[in-house]
């Protein structure tokens, strides 16, 4: 029977498939599709592996035999004696078996499959002490999951491709996905996806918005509720999700998947057409990216560059790669200057570490921002700034790839006076080390992004220190209205329209309008058709967003006439309730 769940829409589209329900703790597992010809390989894989860890059973078994009673209780001969008894079980070796003959996953994510399968069972169970055995389940496929590991892959995803085409659409459904998570998206199998956390503006639905892949996050016990192989439309418009929809159901969403490709081929056409207002004033449309080669969609969808590198993407999900903790200068030049190079010539404002927060780094425990209030905590330039040597080590990356083109280095989250001096010192003192090590470097401009209430009041101020500012939106509206964003329970209260926040935004661009500086906004609201008519009204002529949503925002900013939009901009301002006016501009 079909059933919907509700979520906050994140990213645009529709999609149907499969759902892959990943438990939070497997999310590192490596999820791809094997070929046809590779499923008895991968067969003989868990084969070895179970062998592999039977022996190691029967091993321990042996050794403990051999002990003192008191040192070896018989709880333990009992649990070795579940485990191996679990290994020879039906249910889970014809599970995961089913799993790679019928759906052609691979081993590791077979395994996790069918736990989950399994563990729904076992929670199903009456009598508690059945039920407990899901933990002996979950032991074990960890066990099998190390022995797996030893094993070569040899099947990459390039064969999962076959099985794409094959036309089997699979949807990611998890309790949470970290941004790092999602970026394996990028090559992964997964045609959208559904977590049970998260906000609109939360970094995970941000790289979704990048990946251009339907999405809807704070959907509750999504998780829960969908069971593994369940057909799923993921409809990120409107931040529903059906779970086994009906016939009429798919025609209907299938109907929409049609009428967004078309709106999307309409607004191709619009790629090379200049962004400028129907009064004739020229808006610099520019593309927000995480990775170097994120330089091509931002090409393809017309930025005139790349307003805002994330460069904390080079820092996370590292050790799942199996990289070193952090990137060295030379790794970071090489990531920078591919970004620089692949605009062609366009200018690339790379922003330094932005970590804290929902961005955690990978483990060790002192880059661990574990703390009770994280987006107050330890986070972008105040991390950065306690860091010196890394922070350093970024600096002279960058100072270096801007021998390769037009770069500006961007400041996250400032707020105090003292922050902008130590900034200033740690890049006069990047250039002297490049000037004594013989390293040539290039000019950059230097911003801050204006993403506290008090970097926003204090605009003049910043402005006589930097070359420009960008209004960090996403951040500006947690900070202004104490909503964290991350935080589906008050999502609710997130809110852009919110008088405070348009009066600070009014603000800093109209600082940088009396000082003839280049204000920007890079936050979410920059890529919201919905207000681009507000933005220009308040005199915004440089918009950062996911290239996704470049060509959208250029058609409404080519139906935009600034004249009209000015004054009723100035109403808005005024209002109590900006968002009655701002549906009608
Ligand atoms: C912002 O805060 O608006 C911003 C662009 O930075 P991030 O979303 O990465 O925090
Ligand atoms: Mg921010």
């Amino acid at each position: 029977m079909s059933f919907a769940i509700h979520g906050q829409a994140v990213s645009r589209g529709v999609t149907v498939g499969r759902a892959v329900v990943v438990g939070a703790s497997h999310m590192d597992v490596r999820h791809y599709l094997v070929g046809e010809q590779d499923v008895e390989g991968e067969l003989a894989r868990l084969r070895r592996a179970r062998d592999g860890v039977i022996t190691e059973i029967e091993r321990v078994k042996a050794h403990v035999a051999t002990l003192p009673a008191v040192d070896a209780p018989a709880e333990l001969q009992a649990l070795l004696d579940v485990q191996l008894m679990l290994l020879q079980d039906q249910t889970m070796s014809e599970g995961v078996r089913n799993w790679i003959v019928e759906r052609r996953y691979n081993a590791e994510w077979a395994l996790t499959s069918q736990l989950d399968v399994v563990s729904r069972q076992f929670d199903e169970m009456e009598d508690p002490y059945l039920r407990e055995r899901k933990a002996d389940v979950s032991q074990l496929v960890e066990r099998l999951l190390a022995a797996l590991k030893g094993e070569a892959h040899g099947l990459e995803q390039a064969s999962s491709k076959a099985l794409e085409q094959e036309g089997v659409p699979l949807v990611l459904v998890a309790h949470d996905l970290s941004p790092a998570d999602l970026l394996q998206f990028k090559q992964s199998v997964f045609t959208g996806f559904v977590t049970d956390v998260g906000g609109k503006t939360s970094h995970t639905a941000i790289v979704a918005r990048s990946l251009d892949i339907p999405a809807v996050v704070g959907a509750r016990s999504a998780s829960h509720i969908i069971k593994q192989d369940d057909w799923i439309v993921i409809d990120g418009d409107s931040g529903v999700v059906v779970v086994d929809p009906s016939g009429i159901l798919l025609d209907e969403y299938a109907f929409k998947q049609r009428e967004g490709v078309l709106e999307r081929e309409r607004l191709g056409r619009l790629r090379n057409t200049p962004s400028v207002t129907l009064d004739g004033q020229p808006v610099e449309l520019m593309a927000n990216i995480e990775l170097p080669a994120d330089a091509e969609p931002a090409l393809a969808a017309g930025a005139v560059g790349v307003g805002l590198f994330r460069s904390e993407f080079l820092f996370m999900g590292r050790s799942s790669q199996g990289k070193s903790a952090l990137p060295d200068e030379q790794e970071q030049y090489e990531a920078y200057k591919a970004a620089v190079e692949g605009m062609l010539g366009m200018p690339v404002t790379i922003r330094t570490i932005d970590v804290g927060a929902d961005k955690p780094l990978d483990s060790p425990a002192r880059y661990s921002h574990d703390k009770l209030n994280p987006a107050l905590g330890l986070r972008a330039i105040r991390w950065s700034l306690s860091e010196p040597s890394m922070f350093i080590t970024q600096l002279k990356a960058i100072l270096r790839a801007a021998a390769h083109g037009r770069v500006n280095v961007l400041f996250p989250m400032v707020a105090h006076l003292s922050e902008i001096r130590q900034i200033h010192i740690m890049i006069d003192r990047a250039r002297a080390l490049l000037d004594n090590e013989g390293v040539l470097y290039g000019p950059v401009r230097i911003g801050a992004m204006v993403e506290v209430p008090a970097a926003a009041v204090m605009a003049p101020l910043f402005l006589e220190h930097f070359d420009f500012l960008s209004i960090g939106t996403n951040d500006l509206i947690q900070y202004t209205l104490a909503i964290d964003r991350v935080d589906e329970s008050v999502s609710h209260l997130y809110d852009a329209t919110h008088p405070a926040v348009l009066r600070l935004l009014a603000q800093t661009i109209e600082a940088g309008r009396v000082c003839g500086k280049e204000v920007a906004v890079c936050g979410e609201m920059a890529g919201d058709v919905a207000l681009t008519p507000l933005l220009l009204g308040l005199g915004l002529r440089h918009f950062l967003m996911h290239p996704s949503q470049i060509l959208a925002v250029k058609q409404q900013v080519l139906r935009s006439d600034t004249r009209r939009l000015v004054p009723w901009a100035q109403q808005v301002l005024a209002s109590n309730e900006p968002q009655t006016l701002i549906a009608n501009p």
